[in-house]
Parts: C-alpha cells; structure tokens; sequence
C-alpha cells in the first residue's frame, strides 16, 4: 500500500494518560489542529488492576463475613474466566470510549507507532504482537513468583495472594517499597508475611526452567545466606522491576532531543526537551510515573502552548503529589518521608506524629484476621506545617485525596487538630494525633 502523508499542527506520539489529556485540551478548549499516534490500545492498565483489586478485595470480605455472623462457604471457586472475560469487556468498551472522546474533541488518532525523521517530520508504521503479560493470564494460577520492590509486585502480589494463588515474592534487601516511609516499609513487609505471602528477602533469581511438558517453572535463587534454593511448580514469573522508557527508536536522536544516560528525555521544569518545539511528560520524562501526574502535565503544557499570556508560566508543580499502593493493607503517601524531612529541615526541626491501632472493623474478628493501620504524620518548624503524611490501613486510598488538598494549601498540625473529628471512623485518628 502506498504510503499516506498527513499534516497536523500538533503531534502526540504516545496514548498514554498524558498524551490523551494533552492532545484533546490542545483541540478541544484551544482548537489546535492535533494528532496522536499509538501503537498499543489507548490508556494505560491502572483500571483493569484496579478491578483485580477489587476482586481481591471481596475475597478478603467474603473470608471476614463469617465473623459478622454469615455463613460463608469460603470453597466456592473463584471463576478467573469469568472474571477476566468481564473485565476485558470493560476495558474494551473504556478504549472504545477513549477512542470516541478522542473524535469528539477533534483529535485525529492514528493507530501505529510514531518515528520521528526529523523535528517536523514524523514516519508511522503498525505492529500488533503486544500483550500486557498479567492480564493474558487465563486461569488463576496455583503458584506464582513475582520479582521486584516497588508499586507493581506489591500491588501484585497482594491481589494473587488474596485469590488464592500461593505467591512468593522476591527481594533484593529486606524491605519493599523502599522510596517510601520506613514506618510503611515495615509494617507492610511485617503484614504480608503475616498473611502468608512467601517473601524471599535479599534474594537475587539466578536460574528460569520451563517443564515444557508441563508448562511449569523452576526457580533457582541466591538466598539470604548466599545458597541456592529452587522454588518449583510456578505457573507464572512475572517481572516487576521497572520500566524502561520507550525511546530506544523513535528517532529522537534524529532530531536532536537529549537523553539521559537511563534513556529518559531530558526535560525542563516546563517539559520542555533539548529541541524547541519538543516537549515530553509522563512517563518517558522519569520524573513520577503515576497516570494522573501525566493527565496534570499534559494538560498545563496544553494550557502553556495554547492558552496564550494568561497561561505563559503554567506548568505542574511536582511537589506534594499523593499516591496509593493498593496494597493489602492499602497504603498512601504525600510529600517527604520522615529521613527526607530531616535531612531537608534538619532533625532538630522535626516532629513526627504517629498512631497505631486496630480499625473498628476488624473488632469482631479472631486475632489472626485483624489487619494493622498506622499512621505518620511529619510536621517541620515551629509553626509545624504538615510536609509529610503516611496512611495504612483499611481505606487509605480513598482517605488521602481529601488531606492531599489541605498540605498543598499549606496546612498545619494546629490546623489539621482545628478539624472536628468524623466518628467513628480510622480517619478521625489523622486529627486528633497527640
Ligand atoms: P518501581 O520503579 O516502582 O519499582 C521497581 C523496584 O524493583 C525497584 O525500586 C527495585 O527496588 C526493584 N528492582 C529493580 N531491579 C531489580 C532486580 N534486578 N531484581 C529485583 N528487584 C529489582 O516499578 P514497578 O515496576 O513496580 O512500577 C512501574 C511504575 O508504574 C512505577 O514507577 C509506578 O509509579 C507505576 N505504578 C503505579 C501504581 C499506583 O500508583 N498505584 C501501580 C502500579 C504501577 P529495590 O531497590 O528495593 O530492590
């Protein structure tokens, strides 16, 4: 087929979260002629992990119903086709939404992916062999092994166990979740061991066999002592080490657009690249992956190159961003950790508010199904201005949000205690910290 040529005045290449928002405020509220080029589906796997979330977490309801007085027969099979097939669904008629927002705002999408020739000049070409690995996953697995620290293994981890799946997950140090609160660091390390996830800590994966017969892995791993140890009959491996940003060929060096030495592109505090009139947020930019984070970038940049003179110094401010792991207990976490206060402020000018307890909740369960919530609450000062808040616990990714808005408005202890307490609820903890 012979090639089509096509103009636009402002090119995305990349569907992700930031490219959709950036490219549809562009045409919708500024009447920018624009174009996105993706070569995957439109939007990013926060929603269909969300939804496994979910399911785990009525799996872990079902087990607690016993102890408010229903009977539960906790045998019942939980169906993973049905799920994934309904789940799938959803997502489909979501890309399909995305697609159709795209149309309505004026957005011409070209499925495919984006190479840039030179700054002006961009070459596309189609590639459909992409799979999302956890999501192709057709049955709930017996045994899986995950590798990795961060938001993905937890997250990951967490949900399989909660289905069922005996899990094991393996560790570089002692700790996941290591960028965060040390006082989260441990209590969740300490809760799903509790729980029964099979945690490898200082462990390194030095062998993968497969059984083809089987299907089945085997895993051999450096231990704790140094010694080998295999873990056998794994269904699944999965990776969760980070990602890599996709700048390997897109021709950026074409044009002329720096990188970084671990392949980001190198961006200001306005996302803009080395080149003028290239620009780049999100994840490719290795500032915060989180989706709304790329949603917030890609719109101010939109409002910036867009909006005209009201607009000109518009840009999203990367301090005090709220995040969740939904983990099990979910955790959530804004601004500095109590290490990263000390070292900004200086001992001497910190004062860490922390409380933990039992949630109401679990009052009427056996010992071993009460689940732990702390909470950290990190002030600086004399006049003691909230710089960091550390939650988790039951609800600790819908609680965040709310104090998000108060410590970006600069709030202080004084100003957290004015707040009257909701009773009875974890939250009201958060106010009335001593
Ligand atoms: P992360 O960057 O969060 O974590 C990866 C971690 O894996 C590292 O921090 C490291 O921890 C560990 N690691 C790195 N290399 C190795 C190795 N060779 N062997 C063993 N462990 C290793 O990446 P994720 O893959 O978890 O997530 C990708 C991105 O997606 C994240 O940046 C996150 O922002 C985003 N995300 C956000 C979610 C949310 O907001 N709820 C959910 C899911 C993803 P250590 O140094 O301790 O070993």
């Amino acid at each position: 087929m012979a090639p089509i040529s096509k103009e636009t005045d402002f090119l995305v290449i990349g569907g992700g979260s930031g490219g959709l928002a950036c490219a549809r405020m562009a045409s919708s509220r500024f009447g920018v002629k624009a174009m996105i080029i993706e070569g995957k589906r439109l939007g990013g796997t926060c929603v269909p992990k969300k939804v496994t979330f979910n399911a785990a977490a009525i799996a872990e309801t079902i087990h607690h119903a016993k102890a408010y007085g229903f009977s539960i027969q906790e045998t019942a099979p939980f169906d993973w086709p049905a799920f994934k097939n309904k789940r799938d669904a959803y997502i489909k008629r979501l890309n399909g939404i995305y697609e159709r927002n795209l149309e309505k705002d004026g957005v011409e999408y070209v499925h495919g992916w984006g190479k840039l020739l030179s700054k002006n000049e961009v070459e596309v070409t189609t590639d459909d062999g992409s799979n999302d690995g956890f999501f192709d996953i057709d049955k709930l697995p017996g045994k899986v092994a995950i590798v990795g620290a961060g938001y993905i293994a937890v997250e990951f981890a967490g949900m399989f166990h909660s289905l069922g799946t005996e899990t094991h997950l393996f560790i570089r140090h002692d700790t996941f979740l290591r960028h965060f609160d040390p006082m989260i660091q441990e209590t969740v390390v300490k809760e799903y061991q509790r729980l029964g996830v099979k945690l490898h800590q200082k462990s390194q994966v030095s062998k993968v066999e497969k059984d083809e017969a089987t299907g089945k892995l085997t895993i051999t791993y450096k231990d704790a002592s140094g010694g080998e140890t295999t873990v056998s009959d794994v269904d699944h491996l999965i990776w969760a080490i980070g990602r890599k940003p996709a700048t390997a060929d897109v021709g950026l060096e074409k044009a002329g657009v720096k990188l970084n030495d671990a392949g980001y592109v190198v961006v200001d505090e306005y996302e803009n690249s080395s080149v003028d009139g290239i620009y780049a947020l999100g994840d490719i930019s290795g500032k915060i992956e989180l989706t709304p984070v790329a949603i917030a970038a890609g719109r101010r940049l939109s409002e910036r190159l867009f909006g005209g003179e009201q607009f000109s110094t518009t840009r999203l401010e990367y301090e005090n961003v709220p995040s969740v792991v939904f983990a099990h207990p979910e955790v959530g976490s804004i601004g500095l950790t109590e290490p990263e206060a000390i070292e900004k402020y200086g001992k001497e000018n910190i004062k860490v508010y922390k409380t933990s307890f039992t949630a109401m909740y679990y009052a009427m369960m056996e010992p071993e199904d009460k689940g732990p919530t702390n909470y950290k609450l990190v002030v600086a000062g004399p006049e003691e201005k909230v710089v960091g808040l550390h939650i988790m616990g039951l609800g600790s990714g819908e609680m965040l949000q709310g104090f998000g808005v108060a410590i970006r408005m600069g709030a202080t202890k004084k100003d957290f205690d004015r707040c009257v307490a909701i009773h009875p609820t974890s939250a009201e903890e958060i106010v009335t910290l001593k």
